[in-house]
Parts: structure tokens; C-alpha cells; sequence
């Protein structure tokens, strides 16, 4: 496993790669590597020559120094887990040499822009669009896997290929959970066990919404899952909004693909997961 700090030489690997035919599949991520991680490296290796990974806490993406600052960091132990996984290239640029003489490019994203993790993170997925979009002109991947944990981001990622036009194939893989049914996070290495356990609530209630769907309005089940949620978090944000377009669904015929996203605070932890409603 070759890794790399310095942009064009990484891109020279990928590029001779290229060259002589092969694929290349694409894993960013920012590190604190889990099970949700590895599981997009495997899917990357089924279907690439070589597979890349990197590992870049994005500066430009945290609307919140705090939270940039207490990311964790355990990158010993992710290059120990990435090379038994068999992994090709990973990438760890630093910062400053990143993004030095990148004009950072603003986008308008439309309503995407303006909904859920866009309004109450503002300037985050400018800076998720800045970092692919650099990753992507660097790399030029032949596909690139996101996770649907992060669902709203991989609907940025799709409107961003589109807009730029780049021939790279967005691969988007299932949410890992674990068996409590909380979804794995970087960010759950900082909740207690216990908290790690009330955190499976999350997960409950989105799966209450799903379960209770022919029974409830999409308002009426919003408003009962924040109920069940506020006791034990500081709930940021639950709502049920189409996958396609992400417009609010307030009935049910208006949307073929509901699915309910939560952003909510526990011990100081900012956790965020969704699920489609559909059977
Ligand atoms: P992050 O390191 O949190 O920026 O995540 C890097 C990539 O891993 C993103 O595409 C995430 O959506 C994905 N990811 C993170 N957690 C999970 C999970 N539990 N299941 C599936 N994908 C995940």
C-alpha cells in the first residue's frame, strides 16, 4: 500500500494507473476509519483494478471550529486497517498544500442548498463540493463511493458530477449499523457506552416512522418522533422530505421515495442518520 501526502504525486499513481487501463474506484473519507468505511472499500475492490483512499479532515466542510478541532484522529490505526483491507493508495494531504492556489468554486445547489444539514451547517457542503471537486480534478477516479449515511451529501456529490461534468460514477452503498441498529460514525467514538447505547434511539425512531406509515400523516409522525426523541437528545432537526427532490412531504402521494432524516445532539455529539420509508 503506497501513501501519499503530496497532490500530483498522487495524481501521477492514478494517472499511470490509468494509462494502462485500469480502474480506479475512489473512497474519501476523513478518517476515525469503521466497519461503515471499510465496507466502501470493499465495494470499490469488487469493482475497480485499484482502489484509493483518502484520509482528509476537510477544514473548509466544519461550520464549527469546536467540531473540527475534537475530530477524531486515529490515523495509525486506519493505515493498519487499510492495508490489511488490501487497499492500493491512500491519500493524506495536508490543508495548506491541498488547497494552495485552488480557486474555491461557489455553487448554487438549489433547494438542496437549502434544507436540513445546508441550513443548519451553513458553508458545509460548499466546503464537501470544494474538497470533491478538487479530489475529483486531481484523481479522476473511474468511480467514487459514498455512503448513504450521509444522504443529503451524496445527492451534493451527484448534483456536483452533473454540474461539472465529471465522467466519474457515483456508487452510493447502504448505511453500516451496529447491531443496536445506531448507524457507525467517526463522531460515536466520543459518546460514553452509555450513550452509545441511548443513541440506538435514533435508529427506533426512524424505523417507528417507516413501520407506522399507513397509520400517521408525515406531519402528525414528525411531530411524535421529536417527542420520542427530546428527551434524550437535543433534536436539530427531524424531517421527512422525498429522496429525489428533498421537498418536504407533507401527504403521502406527493412522494414516491419519503424518507425520514434526523440531526440530533447527544453528550455534546452532533449525530445524524435517515431512512426511506418505504417498505
Ligand atoms: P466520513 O469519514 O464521515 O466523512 O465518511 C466518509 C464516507 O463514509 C462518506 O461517504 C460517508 O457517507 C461514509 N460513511 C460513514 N459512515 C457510514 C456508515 N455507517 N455506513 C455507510 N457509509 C458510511
Amino acid at each position: 500500500m503506497e501513501i501519499e501526502k503530496n497532490k500530483a504525486e498522487a495524481k501521477a499513481i492514478v494517472t499511470s494507473w490509468k494509462e494502462n487501463g485500469l480502474s480506479v474506484g475512489f473512497v474519501p473519507t476523513m478518517g476515525a476509519l469503521h466497519e461503515g468505511h471499510l465496507m466502501l472499500i470493499r465495494a470499490s475492490q469488487k469493482e475497480n483494478d485499484k482502489t484509493v483512499c483518502s484520509i482528509f479532515v476537510n477544514p473548509l466542510q466544519f461550520n464549527r471550529k469546536e467540531d473540527l478541532e475534537n475530530y477524531p484522529n486515529t490515523m495509525e490505526q486506519d493505515l493498519e486497517m487499510l492495508e490489511n483491507e488490501g487497499c492500493d493508495l491512500v491519500f493524506v494531504p495536508n490543508a495548506e498544500a491541498f488547497y494552495d492556489g485552488v480557486v474555491i468554486p461557489t455553487y448554487d445547489f438549489g433547494l438542496l442548498g437549502k434544507t436540513m444539514e445546508a441550513l443548519h451547517r451553513p458553508g458545509h457542503f460548499e466546503g464537501v463540493a470544494a474538497v470533491i471537486n478538487e479530489f475529483f480534478k486531481t484523481l479522476l477516479p473511474t468511480r467514487a463511493y459514498f455512503g448513504e449515511k450521509d444522504f443529503q451529501q451524496l445527492a451534493i456529490i451527484k448534483w456536483l458530477v452533473a454540474k461539472e461534468n465529471f465522467p466519474v460514477n457515483i456508487v452510493a452503498c447502504k448505511t453500516v449499523r451496529a447491531e443496536s441498529g445506531l448507524a457507525l460514525s467517526s463522531r460515536n467514538l466520543r459518546l460514553s457506552a452509555d450513550g452509545r447505547q441511548l443513541a440506538a434511539s435514533i435508529y427506533e425512531t426512524l424505523h417507528y416512522c417507516k413501520n407506522s406509515k399507513s397509520n400517521f400523516s408525515p406531519t402528525t409522525l414528525v411531530t411524535s418522533a421529536i417527542d420520542k426523541l427530546k428527551n434524550t437528545f437535543d433534536v436539530e432537526y427531524f424531517e421527512i422530505v422525498d429522496g429525489e427532490n428533498f421537498q418536504q412531504v407533507d401527504k403521502w402521494e406527493e412522494s414516491a421515495n419519503p424518507r425520514a432524516f434526523v440531526a440530533a445532539h447527544l453528550e455534546g455529539v452532533r449525530l445524524i442518520d435517515n431512512l426511506s420509508l418505504n417498505p
